[in-house]
């Protein structure tokens, strides 16, 4: 973990030589535990074709036409900014804007903001989120901006302008958005070079602040609050807004290739061995970016070096048993987690072994419990799977207590690799630090909540930071238990019968 998170790694950027050197060592040291080369061609390595996205801010501009015919150019950074476009260096869009609340079409849920307006050829505005009556599983599902775009696309959209509601902007400030939109962008790049997740149609996404969102909703039957009081109150609320917007857009595209890291421990018996299970840790982070008091490499020793340092202390283990366990154990590190969960959607849907042979993913996104001695853990999404048990049983050998997700709102379970598995259909769980601790007089919640606003995507997550390495060593137990138990069971992992994610994933 000390060695991933040093300055030396410059951040571990996708793309970037702190990243590949990352790579390299992961893969020395998955050789030295003698842990196999999966990744293809005999090495330790799957190429991750990409391109990276960059707006160019000068060259690119957004303007309010209302209907009186007055001009308003919003002011980059401030009132407005847009995404790179994954397709063209150059794009415009003029068109008519559409309130179309929280954007999302779900029929099992009786709700649909498209039902009864017209978008096609028009720039939609929707809302971050979702409706609070959904379900976590569902929400996670609907508010995926992926999801929302096709979404978009399937209606006619031509694009797409994201609002904040103001209890969103609270957790999501806006220089945290300006600096977001700012990054790179990646995509993966199919064999034919084509950019997974391009949506061509849409030719412009923006993000606008609450003056810029006002300005879009001038002369509207509704006001930019009520139409977000309509939608938080599950009201229909879509209507066509009184302006149009003009969006120009320059965007530099570059391709490279980021290397996923893939090891694999044969099993031991006969028939169950040619099965999978999968181990992931994402090895990228944010790289070098905006100085935070004169330091601009955004080292992420929680995020993710700690995982990685468990993944290769689990390997380890498993390595040294007298007898490998029954079904093989896969071990990805994958690249541009933080850049849209890329290396390991790649990964499951091309991965180095038969897809139908991975039984489930464990995938470890921050050693849990390195921030205080943890007593519970959180077992993301192993509700809609076999995994819970096995999750539930492993922790009560080692005496901790399972928890529910204290902030489901987040929609944590989407938003690491483990997802990119779920969606090819693979039963997954990411283990997290539930909010009870074996300190007296320490208050856990207060502890994460100041850690996410100090330390969190900073370049603050370094190794200065106090970690308590005995509790993360329990849970690196834990993740080591999960993994065993599945790969000496019997039966492989299965979705629970009706489950949503099982609904909508399981035959793939
Ligand atoms: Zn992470």
């Amino acid at each position: 973990m000390r060695f991933l998170a040093s300055d030396q790694l410059e951040g571990r950027g996708t793309g970037a030589r702190g990243y590949d050197v990352a790579a390299q060592y992961v893969a020395s040291q998955l050789e030295s535990i003698g842990i196999a080369p999966a990744g293809g061609a005999g090495t330790y390595f799957q190429p991750v074709p990409l391109r990276r996205l960059e707006i160019v801010p000068e060259r690119s501009s957004l303007v309010v036409l209302s209907a009186q015919g007055t001009v308003k150019k919003l002011v980059r950074g401030v009132e407005y900014v847009t995404l790179g476009d994954a397709t063209r260096v150059a794009v415009d869009v003029e068109a008519e804007l559409v309130s179309v609340g929280f954007g999302i079409t779900a029929p099992e849920s009786g709700h649909d903001d498209y039902a009864g307006i017209d978008v096609q050829g028009k720039i939609v505005v929707q809302f971050f989120g979702a409706p609070k009556k959904f379900s976590n599983a569902v929400r996670a599902y609907y508010a995926d901006p992926a999801t929302k775009m096709r979404n978009a696309v399937a209606h006619g959209a031509v694009g797409m302008i994201w609002v904040f509601p103001p209890e969103v902007a609270k957790e999501m400030p806006w220089d945290l958005c300006v600096g977001l939109a700012n990054a790179p962008g990646y995509r993966w790049l199919d064999a034919s070079g084509t950019p997974h997740d391009g949506f061509p149609e849409l030719k412009t996404i923006a993000f606008v602040n609450r003056s810029g969102a006002e300005m879009l909703y001038a002369g509207a039957p509704q006001t930019l609050i009520d139409a977000v009081d309509a939608a938080d109150a599950d009201h229909h609320s879509s209507h066509a807004l009184a302006t149009k917007a003009r969006v120009h857009t320059e965007t530099k595209h570059t391709a490279i290739a980021s290397l996923n890291v893939v090891g694999v421990l044969q099993g031991s018996d006969a028939s169950l061995r040619t099965e999978h299970v999968v181990y992931s840790a994402h090895l990228d982070h944010l790289g070098i970016g905006e100085p935070v008091d004169g330091d601009a490499i955004y080292n992420g020793a929680v995020d993710n070096a700690s995982g990685v340092a468990a993944m290769l202390a689990i390997a380890k283990a498993y390595a040294s048993l007298p007898v490998t366990p029954r079904r093989s154990i896969l071990f990805v590190a994958p690249t541009a987690e933080e850049a849209g969960m890329l290396g390991s959607d790649y990964f499951a849907r091309f991965p180095t072994v038969p897809r139908a042979s991975i039984v489930a993913d464990v995938n470890i996104d921050g050693a849990p419990g390195l921030l205080y001695p943890v007593a519970d853990v959180v077992p993301l999404g192993a509700e809609h799977s076999t995994l819970g048990a096995v999750a539930a049983n492993a922790a009560s050998d080692l005496g901790l207590a399972v928890s529910p997700d204290p902030m489901p709102e987040q929609s944590s379970f989407a938003r690491s690799d483990n997802y990119s598995f779920v969606k090819a259909g693979i039963p997954s769980v990411c283990v997290i630090e539930g909010l009870k601790t074996r300190k007296p007089g320490l208050d856990p919640a207060a502890v994460m909540r100041a850690w996410q606003m100090s330390k969190y995507h900073s370049p603050k997550d370094d190794m200065s930071q106090p970690l308590d390495f005995e509790s993360a060593a329990t849970t690196t137990k834990l993740n080591f238990l999960i993994g065993y138990a599945v790969a000496q069971a019997a039966m492989r992992p299965s979705w629970i019968t009706g489950d949503f994610f099982a609904q909508r994933f399981a035959s793939r």
